[in-house]
């Protein structure tokens, strides 16, 4: 009641947020393969990074494994957005099941660089995070090459068998100022260090980390809706923080908004991680509205339109239909 900033309480909202191409692609390809199939249809590992995403999927009969070989032989099942390696195709093979690729393309064109840096005889040095399923997806197709940097202070430890031949690759859902500090880092210790063809961090996660830079430097707090396993979300968190929010915190729901860390707060920054339905966005703006901030601008840093269409099993399968 005796908040300093009542009156002049506001909301500014980041644009882009939410989905992204790949993982609007991943969720729509599971929906049409219960259309398809019918329930069960198996999906390995969580389709995209999300709990209401999955809880969802598997109140429509989707049914969530670790590995393949918890799937019944001859069963339908969907690789998640983040990709497999080709030991998960092979073993899916062999338990005869009708595998549907939901592996982002942009994540595809990474595999793609590791198989031919490989193929050339490149050390690769995977930047991104160990025991995430892109990274073990990306490593899993040239194993003897790939050596995971984790950090910028891991850059100056790694050890490389022949400097002049190393190459860095990274995961998609990285902090690109940290990503290019632990290239610098390693580019001081390897002169030669190859660069990838293109960026391996992709647009999406590019986009959404300008727009909450833009938003954080005017926001005493930013919300950042999104999963605690989602990469792309967490570290949107730890950009707000750099970039000038005062305090930012990641919630999957609207209900986990706790009014303390609205105590003395302007302005609040939103945003939402690219596995993140709006809907997810909008009951915080409620919450917010609810709390005196329902005066909502929008900052928007980027249009995205990209689209991909679904993965080659479906499309055979359901021509016409998207
Ligand atoms: Fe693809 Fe990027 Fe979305 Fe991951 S975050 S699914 S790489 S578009």
């Amino acid at each position: 009641q005796d908040n300093p900033v009542d009156g002049h309480k506001r909301v500014l909202l980041a644009a882009p947020r939410g989905y992204c191409a790949g993982v609007d692609r991943a969720v729509v390809a599971v929906e049409k393969a219960l259309q398809r199939y019918g329930a069960p249809v198996y999906v390995r590992k969580q389709i995209v990074h999300n709990i209401h995403v999955v809880t969802e999927l598997e109140e429509q009969g989707a049914i969530f494994v670790d590995e393949v070989d918890e799937v019944p032989e001859g069963s339908h099942v969907v690789f998640s957005a983040h990709g497999v390696s080709p030991m998960v195709v092979a073993a899916a093979e062999d338990r005869h099941l009708h595998a549907i690729d939901a592996t982002c393309p942009l994540v595809t064109k990474v595999h793609r660089e590791a198989v031919r840096f490989a193929r050339d005889d490149y050390e690769i040095l995977l930047i991104g995070h160990d025991g995430h399923e892109e990274v073990e997806g990306t490593a899993g197709e040239a194993p003897d090459h790939v050596t995971v940097v984790n950090s910028p202070a891991e850059a100056d430890t790694v050890e490389v068998r022949d400097p002049s031949k190393v190459v860095w690759l990274s995961q998609t859902t990285l902090s690109v100022d940290e990503t290019m500090e632990t290239v610098n880092r390693l580019r001081t210790r390897f002169p030669e260090l190859q660069d990838p063809p293109s960026d391996d961090i992709c647009y999406a996660t590019q986009n959404r980390q300008v727009a909450i830079k833009k938003v954080a430097r005017d926001a005493d707090l930013v919300i950042v809706v999104g999963s605690a396993n989602s990469s792309n979300s967490v570290r949107l968190v730890e950009v707000a923080r750099e970039y000038g929010a005062q305090a930012a915190y990641r919630v999957d729901y609207a209900d986990e908004v706790r009014q303390e860390w609205l105590d003395g707060v302007a302005t609040v920054g939103v945003t939402s991680g690219a596995s993140v339905p709006e809907v997810l966005v909008q009951e915080v703006l409620e919450a917010l509205a609810e709390a005196g901030y329902g005066d909502v601008e929008e900052v928007r840093t980027a249009e995205e339109d990209l689209m991909f269409s679904l993965p080659k099993e479906l499309r055979q399968d359901v021509s016409g239909q998207r």
